[in-house]
Protein backbone atom coordinates (compact mmCIF):
# COMPACT_ATOMS: atom_id res chain seq x y z
CA UNK A 1 0.00 0.00 0.00
CA UNK A 2 1.36 3.20 -0.68
CA UNK A 3 1.33 6.58 1.16
CA UNK A 4 -1.19 7.95 -0.76
CA UNK A 5 -3.64 5.21 0.05
CA UNK A 6 -2.37 5.43 3.83
CA UNK A 7 -3.46 8.96 4.04
CA UNK A 8 -6.86 8.47 2.27
CA UNK A 9 -8.30 5.76 4.82
CA UNK A 10 -7.16 8.16 7.25
CA UNK A 11 -8.47 11.17 5.70
CA UNK A 12 -11.86 9.03 5.04
CA UNK A 13 -12.35 8.91 8.97
CA UNK A 14 -12.37 12.66 9.55
CA UNK A 15 -13.96 14.06 6.50
CA UNK A 16 -16.33 13.22 3.88
CA UNK A 17 -15.31 11.22 1.20
CA UNK A 18 -11.79 12.09 2.36
CA UNK A 19 -11.48 14.93 0.01
CA UNK A 20 -12.57 18.75 0.60
CA UNK A 21 -14.06 18.67 -3.02
CA UNK A 22 -15.66 15.75 -4.41
CA UNK A 23 -14.30 15.20 -7.48
CA UNK A 24 -10.75 14.74 -5.38
CA UNK A 25 -11.72 11.56 -4.69
CA UNK A 26 -11.75 9.95 -7.46
CA UNK A 27 -14.76 8.09 -7.22
CA UNK A 28 -15.61 8.51 -10.79
CA UNK A 29 -12.69 6.50 -12.19
CA UNK A 30 -12.74 4.28 -9.70
CA UNK A 31 -9.51 5.42 -8.26
CA UNK A 32 -7.62 6.21 -5.08
CA UNK A 33 -6.35 9.60 -5.07
CA UNK A 34 -2.74 10.64 -5.19
CA UNK A 35 -1.94 12.79 -2.13
CA UNK A 36 -0.03 15.91 -3.65
CA UNK A 37 3.04 17.27 -1.47
CA UNK A 38 4.20 19.82 -4.00
CA UNK A 39 4.26 20.65 -7.46
CA UNK A 40 6.73 22.81 -9.70
CA UNK A 41 6.26 23.93 -13.35
CA UNK A 42 3.79 21.09 -15.31
CA UNK A 43 4.66 18.37 -12.92
CA UNK A 44 3.21 17.59 -9.47
CA UNK A 45 4.54 15.15 -7.34
CA UNK A 46 2.41 12.73 -4.76
CA UNK A 47 3.57 11.23 -1.33
CA UNK A 48 5.17 8.29 -2.58
CA UNK A 49 7.52 10.45 -4.65
CA UNK A 50 5.59 9.78 -7.82
CA UNK A 51 6.14 12.42 -10.70
CA UNK A 52 3.05 13.42 -12.88
CA UNK A 53 2.81 15.51 -16.01
CA UNK A 54 -0.67 17.35 -14.84
CA UNK A 55 -2.98 18.75 -16.66
CA UNK A 56 -5.60 19.43 -14.14
CA UNK A 57 -3.58 22.49 -12.79
CA UNK A 58 -5.74 22.69 -9.79
CA UNK A 59 -8.73 23.56 -11.89
CA UNK A 60 -7.87 25.74 -13.54
CA UNK A 61 -5.82 28.78 -12.17
CA UNK A 62 -2.19 27.83 -12.57
CA UNK A 63 -2.40 29.08 -16.20
CA UNK A 64 1.88 30.15 -15.59
CA UNK A 65 2.37 26.46 -13.98
CA UNK A 66 2.95 25.75 -10.96
CA UNK A 67 5.31 27.69 -8.18
CA UNK A 68 6.02 30.11 -10.70
CA UNK A 69 8.73 32.45 -9.15
CA UNK A 70 7.04 35.65 -9.60
CA UNK A 71 3.93 34.54 -7.78
CA UNK A 72 5.71 32.83 -5.05
CA UNK A 73 7.57 36.21 -4.14
CA UNK A 74 4.72 38.17 -4.41
CA UNK A 75 3.08 36.09 -1.69
CA UNK A 76 5.66 35.87 0.54
CA UNK A 77 6.27 39.36 0.35
CA UNK A 78 3.14 40.41 0.67
CA UNK A 79 2.91 37.93 3.98
CA UNK A 80 5.58 39.70 5.44
CA UNK A 81 3.62 42.86 5.93
CA UNK A 82 0.74 40.75 7.50
CA UNK A 83 -2.20 38.16 6.46
CA UNK A 84 -5.40 40.21 6.72
CA UNK A 85 -6.11 43.44 7.64
CA UNK A 86 -10.00 43.51 7.23
CA UNK A 87 -9.63 47.26 6.06
CA UNK A 88 -9.06 48.66 2.43
CA UNK A 89 -5.42 48.26 0.84
CA UNK A 90 -3.60 49.27 -2.07
CA UNK A 91 -3.40 45.62 -3.79
CA UNK A 92 -7.51 45.67 -3.58
CA UNK A 93 -7.56 49.03 -6.04
CA UNK A 94 -4.49 48.10 -8.34
CA UNK A 95 -6.31 44.61 -8.94
CA UNK A 96 -9.64 46.10 -9.66
CA UNK A 97 -7.53 48.25 -11.53
CA UNK A 98 -6.32 45.62 -13.92
CA UNK A 99 -9.55 43.89 -14.16
CA UNK A 100 -11.38 46.86 -15.49
CA UNK A 101 -8.51 47.61 -17.55
CA UNK A 102 -8.87 44.36 -19.39
CA UNK A 103 -12.57 43.84 -19.95
CA UNK A 104 -14.43 46.92 -21.51
CA UNK A 105 -17.91 45.80 -19.61
CA UNK A 106 -16.59 46.12 -16.46
CA UNK A 107 -16.54 49.66 -14.58
CA UNK A 108 -16.73 48.31 -11.28
CA UNK A 109 -15.62 45.19 -9.60
CA UNK A 110 -15.84 43.01 -6.17
CA UNK A 111 -13.52 40.89 -4.80
CA UNK A 112 -14.96 37.83 -3.05
CA UNK A 113 -13.41 34.62 -2.33
CA UNK A 114 -14.46 31.76 -4.49
CA UNK A 115 -16.54 31.37 -7.75
CA UNK A 116 -19.18 29.80 -5.84
CA UNK A 117 -19.48 33.68 -4.13
CA UNK A 118 -19.24 35.40 -6.80
CA UNK A 119 -21.83 34.00 -8.96
CA UNK A 120 -23.97 33.63 -6.17
CA UNK A 121 -23.64 37.71 -5.51
CA UNK A 122 -23.94 38.33 -9.36
CA UNK A 123 -27.27 36.66 -9.56
CA UNK A 124 -28.17 39.06 -6.03
CA UNK A 125 -27.02 41.83 -7.99
CA UNK A 126 -29.16 40.76 -11.47
CA UNK A 127 -32.34 40.50 -9.09
CA UNK A 128 -31.91 43.51 -7.22
CA UNK A 129 -31.39 45.40 -10.41
CA UNK A 130 -33.98 43.94 -12.23
CA UNK A 131 -36.73 43.61 -9.64
CA UNK A 132 -37.18 40.02 -11.13
CA UNK A 133 -36.47 36.72 -9.45
CA UNK A 134 -35.77 34.00 -11.98
CA UNK A 135 -32.58 33.22 -13.52
CA UNK A 136 -32.28 30.90 -16.39
CA UNK A 137 -29.29 28.96 -16.28
CA UNK A 138 -27.98 25.78 -19.02
CA UNK A 139 -27.86 22.07 -18.67
CA UNK A 140 -24.10 21.19 -17.82
CA UNK A 141 -23.41 24.04 -16.90
CA UNK A 142 -21.26 24.43 -13.54
CA UNK A 143 -21.77 27.91 -11.87
CA UNK A 144 -20.25 26.67 -7.97
CA UNK A 145 -22.12 25.10 -5.52
CA UNK A 146 -24.51 28.08 -4.24
CA UNK A 147 -28.82 27.05 -4.09
CA UNK A 148 -29.75 28.69 -6.51
CA UNK A 149 -27.68 26.70 -9.00
CA UNK A 150 -28.08 23.52 -7.70
CA UNK A 151 -30.98 23.07 -9.55
CA UNK A 152 -32.29 20.81 -12.84
CA UNK A 153 -34.43 21.08 -15.25
CA UNK A 154 -38.35 20.03 -13.90
CA UNK A 155 -40.84 18.50 -15.68
CA UNK A 156 -42.66 21.89 -15.85
CA UNK A 157 -39.66 22.42 -17.08
CA UNK A 158 -40.69 26.05 -18.91
CA UNK A 159 -41.91 27.50 -15.60
CA UNK A 160 -39.69 25.45 -12.82
CA UNK A 161 -37.12 24.01 -11.89
CA UNK A 162 -35.96 20.96 -8.98
CA UNK A 163 -33.50 20.69 -6.42
CA UNK A 164 -30.36 18.90 -7.77
CA UNK A 165 -28.99 18.34 -4.35
CA UNK A 166 -30.60 17.52 -1.02
CA UNK A 167 -31.29 20.71 1.17
CA UNK A 168 -31.97 23.06 -1.43
CA UNK A 169 -35.33 24.04 -0.79
CA UNK A 170 -38.23 24.02 -3.84
CA UNK A 171 -38.75 27.22 -2.64
CA UNK A 172 -34.95 27.91 -4.35
CA UNK A 173 -35.42 25.78 -7.15
CA UNK A 174 -38.55 27.26 -8.63
CA UNK A 175 -36.81 30.18 -9.10
CA UNK A 176 -33.84 28.52 -11.23
CA UNK A 177 -34.63 27.29 -15.23
CA UNK A 178 -32.63 24.82 -16.91
CA UNK A 179 -32.48 25.20 -20.58
CA UNK A 180 -30.58 22.91 -23.05
CA UNK A 181 -26.70 24.60 -24.23
CA UNK A 182 -26.21 25.62 -27.44
CA UNK A 183 -30.32 26.07 -27.58
CA UNK A 184 -31.61 29.81 -28.34
CA UNK A 185 -35.08 28.36 -29.75
CA UNK A 186 -35.91 26.91 -25.95
CA UNK A 187 -34.31 29.46 -24.18
CA UNK A 188 -36.34 32.01 -26.14
CA UNK A 189 -39.45 30.02 -25.54
CA UNK A 190 -38.51 29.95 -21.48
CA UNK A 191 -38.26 33.97 -21.70
CA UNK A 192 -41.61 34.56 -23.88
CA UNK A 193 -43.66 32.27 -21.48
CA UNK A 194 -41.96 33.79 -18.06
CA UNK A 195 -42.16 37.52 -19.41
CA UNK A 196 -41.25 40.17 -17.21
CA UNK A 197 -39.95 37.53 -14.58
CA UNK A 198 -36.00 36.60 -15.56
CA UNK A 199 -33.54 38.67 -13.66
CA UNK A 200 -30.93 37.24 -15.73
CA UNK A 201 -29.57 34.44 -18.03
CA UNK A 202 -26.36 33.23 -16.71
CA UNK A 203 -23.81 30.80 -19.29
CA UNK A 204 -20.39 29.36 -19.34
CA UNK A 205 -19.35 31.08 -22.29
CA UNK A 206 -17.41 28.09 -22.92
CA UNK A 207 -18.08 24.99 -21.24
CA UNK A 208 -16.00 23.60 -19.41
CA UNK A 209 -17.55 21.05 -16.88
CA UNK A 210 -19.31 18.90 -18.55
CA UNK A 211 -15.84 18.69 -20.79
CA UNK A 212 -15.74 21.37 -22.78
CA UNK A 213 -18.30 22.12 -25.10
CA UNK A 214 -17.52 25.28 -27.48
CA UNK A 215 -20.63 27.71 -28.25
CA UNK A 216 -22.30 27.36 -31.30
CA UNK A 217 -22.16 29.85 -34.00
CA UNK A 218 -24.16 32.80 -32.79
CA UNK A 219 -25.57 30.89 -29.66
CA UNK A 220 -23.96 33.55 -27.26
CA UNK A 221 -25.12 36.56 -29.89
CA UNK A 222 -28.48 35.37 -29.48
CA UNK A 223 -28.41 34.91 -25.37
CA UNK A 224 -27.54 38.90 -25.79
CA UNK A 225 -30.53 39.56 -28.16
CA UNK A 226 -32.50 37.79 -26.29
CA UNK A 227 -31.78 39.03 -22.78
CA UNK A 228 -31.68 42.69 -24.47
CA UNK A 229 -35.50 41.95 -26.13
CA UNK A 230 -36.77 40.95 -22.57
CA UNK A 231 -35.09 43.45 -20.38
CA UNK A 232 -33.11 40.00 -18.50
CA UNK A 233 -29.43 40.89 -17.72
CA UNK A 234 -26.61 38.33 -19.16
CA UNK A 235 -24.03 37.31 -16.90
CA UNK A 236 -20.84 35.35 -18.25
CA UNK A 237 -19.53 32.75 -16.24
CA UNK A 238 -15.69 33.20 -17.20
CA UNK A 239 -14.63 31.77 -13.65
CA UNK A 240 -12.45 29.14 -16.18
CA UNK A 241 -12.77 31.08 -19.56
CA UNK A 242 -11.51 34.76 -17.89
CA UNK A 243 -7.60 35.15 -18.66
CA UNK A 244 -7.44 31.83 -20.27
CA UNK A 245 -9.20 32.37 -23.68
CA UNK A 246 -6.94 35.58 -24.25
CA UNK A 247 -6.23 38.55 -21.97
CA UNK A 248 -10.13 39.83 -22.73
CA UNK A 249 -11.71 36.11 -21.81
CA UNK A 250 -14.15 34.55 -23.35
CA UNK A 251 -16.34 37.99 -24.32
CA UNK A 252 -13.62 39.44 -26.25
CA UNK A 253 -12.71 36.21 -28.06
CA UNK A 254 -16.50 36.14 -29.30
CA UNK A 255 -17.23 39.90 -29.16
CA UNK A 256 -20.24 39.42 -27.10
CA UNK A 257 -20.71 41.68 -24.12
CA UNK A 258 -22.32 40.32 -21.13
CA UNK A 259 -23.68 43.05 -18.26
CA UNK A 260 -21.98 40.95 -15.68
CA UNK A 261 -19.03 38.65 -15.69
CA UNK A 262 -18.02 36.31 -13.31
CA UNK A 263 -14.37 35.50 -11.97
CA UNK A 264 -12.20 32.76 -9.97
CA UNK A 265 -9.54 30.14 -10.64
CA UNK A 266 -7.01 31.46 -12.60
CA UNK A 267 -7.38 35.62 -10.87
CA UNK A 268 -6.00 33.98 -7.54
CA UNK A 269 -2.98 32.88 -9.16
CA UNK A 270 -3.66 29.80 -6.92
CA UNK A 271 -5.09 31.55 -4.02
CA UNK A 272 -8.97 31.16 -2.92
CA UNK A 273 -10.39 34.44 -5.07
CA UNK A 274 -13.63 35.09 -6.54
CA UNK A 275 -14.73 38.58 -8.21
CA UNK A 276 -18.20 39.81 -10.16
CA UNK A 277 -18.19 42.58 -12.05
CA UNK A 278 -19.79 44.90 -14.78
CA UNK A 279 -21.35 48.29 -15.95
CA UNK A 280 -21.23 50.97 -13.31
CA UNK A 281 -24.88 51.91 -12.78
CA UNK A 282 -24.84 47.72 -12.13
CA UNK A 283 -22.59 47.56 -9.88
CA UNK A 284 -23.40 50.75 -7.64
CA UNK A 285 -26.70 48.54 -6.57
CA UNK A 286 -23.94 46.92 -4.66
CA UNK A 287 -23.65 48.06 -0.51
CA UNK A 288 -22.23 50.45 1.06
CA UNK A 289 -23.40 52.09 -2.51
CA UNK A 290 -26.61 50.77 -3.09
CA UNK A 291 -29.12 47.80 -1.55
CA UNK A 292 -27.69 44.90 -2.62
CA UNK A 293 -25.83 43.60 0.80
CA UNK A 294 -22.85 41.88 -0.01
CA UNK A 295 -19.45 41.52 2.34
CA UNK A 296 -16.67 39.68 2.97
CA UNK A 297 -14.13 38.91 5.93
CA UNK A 298 -10.95 37.85 4.08
CA UNK A 299 -12.59 39.40 0.49
CA UNK A 300 -9.77 41.00 -1.08
CA UNK A 301 -7.22 39.39 1.03
CA UNK A 302 -4.03 40.83 0.62
CA UNK A 303 -1.67 37.71 0.53
CA UNK A 304 -4.59 36.35 -2.25
CA UNK A 305 -4.69 40.04 -4.11
CA UNK A 306 -0.82 39.88 -4.47
CA UNK A 307 -0.98 36.22 -6.15
CA UNK A 308 -3.84 37.12 -8.85
CA UNK A 309 -2.25 40.57 -9.26
CA UNK A 310 1.41 39.08 -10.01
CA UNK A 311 -0.07 36.43 -12.70
CA UNK A 312 -2.76 39.00 -13.95
CA UNK A 313 0.08 41.27 -14.24
CA UNK A 314 2.55 38.89 -15.88
CA UNK A 315 -0.23 37.75 -18.41
CA UNK A 316 -0.90 41.13 -19.46
CA UNK A 317 2.78 41.87 -19.93
CA UNK A 318 3.18 38.87 -21.81
CA UNK A 319 0.52 38.08 -23.98
CA UNK A 320 2.79 36.19 -25.88
CA UNK A 321 2.27 33.47 -23.26
CA UNK A 322 -1.41 32.95 -25.15
CA UNK A 323 0.74 32.40 -28.35
CA UNK A 324 2.83 29.52 -26.50
CA UNK A 325 -0.36 27.76 -24.62
CA UNK A 326 -2.30 27.59 -28.23
CA UNK A 327 0.96 26.13 -29.97
CA UNK A 328 1.17 23.57 -27.39
CA UNK A 329 -2.21 22.94 -27.81
CA UNK A 330 -2.39 22.65 -31.10
CA UNK A 331 0.27 19.70 -30.77
CA UNK A 332 -1.58 17.85 -27.88
CA UNK A 333 -5.17 18.41 -29.02
CA UNK A 334 -4.35 17.83 -32.72
CA UNK A 335 -2.44 14.95 -32.17
CA UNK A 336 -5.17 13.47 -30.49
CA UNK A 337 -7.86 14.15 -33.24
CA UNK A 338 -5.54 12.78 -35.63
CA UNK A 339 -5.08 9.97 -33.66
CA UNK A 340 -8.75 9.32 -33.38
CA UNK A 341 -9.51 10.14 -37.17
CA UNK A 342 -6.83 7.65 -37.98
CA UNK A 343 -7.81 4.82 -36.09
CA UNK A 344 -11.44 5.48 -36.30
CA UNK A 345 -12.40 5.57 -32.80
CA UNK A 346 -15.29 6.05 -31.43
CA UNK A 347 -14.11 9.28 -29.77
CA UNK A 348 -14.80 12.88 -30.01
CA UNK A 349 -12.44 15.94 -29.04
CA UNK A 350 -13.10 19.22 -28.64
CA UNK A 351 -10.97 22.02 -27.85
CA UNK A 352 -10.37 26.09 -27.64
CA UNK A 353 -7.01 27.05 -26.87
CA UNK A 354 -5.56 25.22 -24.02
CA UNK A 355 -9.28 24.08 -22.87
CA UNK A 356 -9.88 20.61 -24.38
CA UNK A 357 -11.42 17.51 -23.68
CA UNK A 358 -12.13 14.28 -25.08
CA UNK A 359 -15.08 12.57 -25.03
CA UNK A 360 -15.68 8.50 -25.30
CA UNK A 361 -18.63 8.95 -27.40
CA UNK A 362 -18.21 9.54 -31.41
CA UNK A 363 -19.30 13.71 -31.73
CA UNK A 364 -20.35 16.26 -32.02
CA UNK A 365 -20.47 16.85 -28.20
CA UNK A 366 -22.28 20.47 -28.58
CA UNK A 367 -24.81 19.85 -25.70
CA UNK A 368 -25.45 17.79 -22.13
CA UNK A 369 -27.28 15.45 -23.75
CA UNK A 370 -24.33 14.61 -25.99
CA UNK A 371 -21.98 14.59 -23.28
CA UNK A 372 -23.77 11.99 -21.30
CA UNK A 373 -23.78 9.46 -23.82
CA UNK A 374 -19.47 9.19 -22.99
CA UNK A 375 -18.09 5.56 -21.53
CA UNK A 376 -17.17 6.96 -18.09
CA UNK A 377 -16.08 3.49 -17.71
CA UNK A 378 -13.99 3.91 -21.01
CA UNK A 379 -12.83 7.16 -19.33
CA UNK A 380 -11.88 5.77 -15.90
CA UNK A 381 -9.27 2.65 -17.83
CA UNK A 382 -8.13 5.71 -20.13
CA UNK A 383 -7.46 7.81 -17.39
CA UNK A 384 -5.61 4.77 -15.17
CA UNK A 385 -4.06 4.01 -18.30
CA UNK A 386 -2.30 7.56 -18.43
CA UNK A 387 -1.88 7.79 -14.58
CA UNK A 388 0.59 4.48 -14.66
CA UNK A 389 2.31 6.45 -17.33
CA UNK A 390 2.57 9.32 -14.98
CA UNK A 391 0.03 11.83 -16.74
CA UNK A 392 -2.34 13.07 -14.02
CA UNK A 393 -5.64 13.72 -16.14
CA UNK A 394 -9.07 14.81 -14.36
CA UNK A 395 -10.43 11.59 -12.57
CA UNK A 396 -13.97 12.10 -14.06
CA UNK A 397 -14.85 12.15 -17.33
CA UNK A 398 -16.63 15.63 -17.80
CA UNK A 399 -13.83 17.96 -16.94
CA UNK A 400 -11.21 19.53 -19.16
CA UNK A 401 -7.41 19.37 -19.40
CA UNK A 402 -6.03 22.28 -18.38
CA UNK A 403 -2.39 23.24 -20.65
CA UNK A 404 -0.45 26.11 -18.60
CA UNK A 405 2.72 27.77 -19.94
CA UNK A 406 4.88 25.88 -18.21
CA UNK A 407 4.21 22.62 -20.45
CA UNK A 408 6.61 21.85 -23.23
CA UNK A 409 6.80 20.19 -26.43
CA UNK A 410 8.88 17.14 -24.72
CA UNK A 411 5.79 17.17 -21.70
CA UNK A 412 3.09 17.24 -24.86
CA UNK A 413 4.93 14.22 -26.81
CA UNK A 414 5.58 12.00 -23.67
CA UNK A 415 1.48 12.50 -23.12
CA UNK A 416 0.48 12.13 -26.83
CA UNK A 417 2.69 8.72 -27.11
CA UNK A 418 0.81 7.51 -24.06
CA UNK A 419 -2.25 8.25 -25.44
CA UNK A 420 -1.31 6.34 -28.69
CA UNK A 421 -0.16 3.64 -26.96
CA UNK A 422 -3.73 3.33 -25.17
CA UNK A 423 -5.39 3.97 -28.26
CA UNK A 424 -3.93 1.25 -30.03
CA UNK A 425 -5.04 -1.21 -27.43
CA UNK A 426 -8.87 0.32 -27.66
C1 LIG B 1 -15.04 26.31 -10.63
C2 LIG B 1 -16.19 27.04 -11.16
C3 LIG B 1 -17.07 27.77 -10.34
C4 LIG B 1 -16.99 27.73 -8.85
O1 LIG B 1 -15.81 28.27 -8.36
P1 LIG B 1 -15.31 27.81 -6.90
O2 LIG B 1 -14.11 28.70 -6.67
O3 LIG B 1 -14.99 26.37 -7.00
O4 LIG B 1 -16.42 28.10 -5.97
C5 LIG B 1 -18.06 28.53 -10.94
N1 LIG B 1 -18.19 28.57 -12.28
C6 LIG B 1 -17.39 27.88 -13.10
C7 LIG B 1 -17.56 27.99 -14.56
C8 LIG B 1 -16.38 27.07 -12.57
O5 LIG B 1 -15.62 26.35 -13.38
Amino acid sequence: MGLSEVLFDKAKNVMPGGVNSPVRAFTAVGASPRFIISADGAVITDADGNRYIDYVGSWGPMILGHNHPLIREAVIQAAERGLSFGAATVAEVTMAELICSLFPTIDMVRMVNSGTEAVMSAIRVARGATGRDKIIKFEGCYHGHCDAMLVSAGSGLMTAGVSASAGVTEGTAKDTLTAPYNDLETTAKMLEVNKDQIAAVIVEPVAANMGVVLPKQGFLKGLRALCDTHGALLIFDEVITGFRLGLGGAQERFGVHPDLTVFGKIIGGGLPVGAYGGRRELMEQVAPLGKVYQAGTLSGNPVAMAAGIAQLTYLKEHPEVYAHLDTLAEKLFGGMRKLIDDLKLPCALNHIGSLGCLFFTPGPVDKFQHAKQADTEAYARYFKHMLGRDIYLAPAQFEAMFISAAHTLEHIDATLDAVENYFKRM
